[in-house]
């Protein structure tokens, strides 16, 4: 979702980046199987990381952020209890990812 800020970065410019940035923000905050259809956006998204990341470390309780639903960031969130910074820890699996 286009708002706030990140710890990525400790500024909002990756929301400019964003594939929702023309969309209309409402239908980020459906419910049910529509949050389904939203996610879909999210897929091919260049900032969904930070996205992600701004959610979990700011425990937002409502929308699709980063190509999850709040039930299934709650989900993520009771798993990982002992997870402080989800900004640090989706930063390094992303650069494992591509071998750095
Ligand atoms: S990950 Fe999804 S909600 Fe977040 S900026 Fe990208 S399109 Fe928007």
């Amino acid at each position: 979702m286009t708002i706030g800020g990140s710890a990525f970065t400790g500024d909002s410019s990756w929301a400019a980046r964003g594939a929702c940035v023309t969309m209309d923000p409402d239908g980020f905050f459906v419910q049910g199987a529509e949050q389904h259809a939203v996610k879909a956006a999210c897929g091919a998204c260049p900032v969904r990381t930070e996205c992600l990341a701004d959610a979990l470390d700011n425990r937002v309780d409502f929308g699709v952020w980063g190509g999850m639903t709040e039930r299934e960031r709650r989900r993520l969130l009771r798993r990982h209890p002992h997870v402080s910074d989800w900004s640090a820890l989706l930063r390094r699996a992303e650069q494992q990812a591509v071998g750095g």
